[in-house]
């Protein structure tokens, strides 16, 4: 099921097939996924013990295929909440600060993409980020060509990295990315890159 969720996450469309009958959905959505790191939820967590033998966690982290987990654009390994933290309060941003952020963010990224068709950096063209003309420079996407040319990224991880890359320079309001936006994406997608 979950990797029957490929083709949406990449088109934006379903289409399905029946009895000679073909059908095409628009399907664009955001897809959110978590998962505990082994069976018992404790490996790898300080102080937690855990006691999965080493093949069922692996048998259990490929239930998330390798495809799949390259077409989600952040994946991050996040720490448990302790105690004390979530009686300090967690001093983020209020809903209502982060909506206007994210507003202001997609206007500036429509106004950047007006005349192309895209309204989002999510929907733009792989091709379009790398080689069109709002592409970037080599002393920014130096760090991300190194991990092409080590096998650490695929090309579609390539363009994920870039599109997240000019949504966290959109949420700054900079114009254009710099290489420590880039940096910044490249961090979100530690759990995907080799
Ligand atoms: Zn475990």
């Amino acid at each position: 099921m979950l990797d029957a969720l490929r083709q949406p996450i990449e088109n934006g469309v379903i289409e399905i097939h029946r009895a000679g009958v073909s059908a095409r959905f628009p399907a664009r959505f955001q897809l959110l996924l978590a998962t505990n790191p082994c069976p018992c939820g404790n490996h790898g967590v300080r102080g937690g013990e855990c006691l999965c033998p080493p093949s069922q966690i692996r048998r259990y982290q490929q239930r998330l295929s390798g495809p799949l987990r390259d077409r989600v654009d952040i994946d991050f390994p996040v720490t448990r909440v302790s105690a004390a933290s979530l009686s300090a309060g967690s001093g983020s941003l209020s809903t209502a600060v982060a909506r206007e952020r994210v507003l202001a963010a997609r206007a500036a990224a429509a106004e950047r993409l007006a005349g192309t068709g895209w309204r989002t950096n999510s929907e733009v063209d792989g091709q379009w980020l790398r080689q069109g003309p709002r592409r970037l420079p080599p002393s920014v996407v130096t760090p991300l060509e190194r991990a092409l040319q080590r096998g650490a990224l695929t090309v579609r991880g390539y363009d994920r990295v870039l599109r997240l890359t000019w949504t966290i320079a959109d949420l700054e309001g900079a114009s254009t990315p710099t290489a420590d936006h880039l940096g910044r994406a490249l961090f979100l997608r530690q759990g995907a890159v080799a």
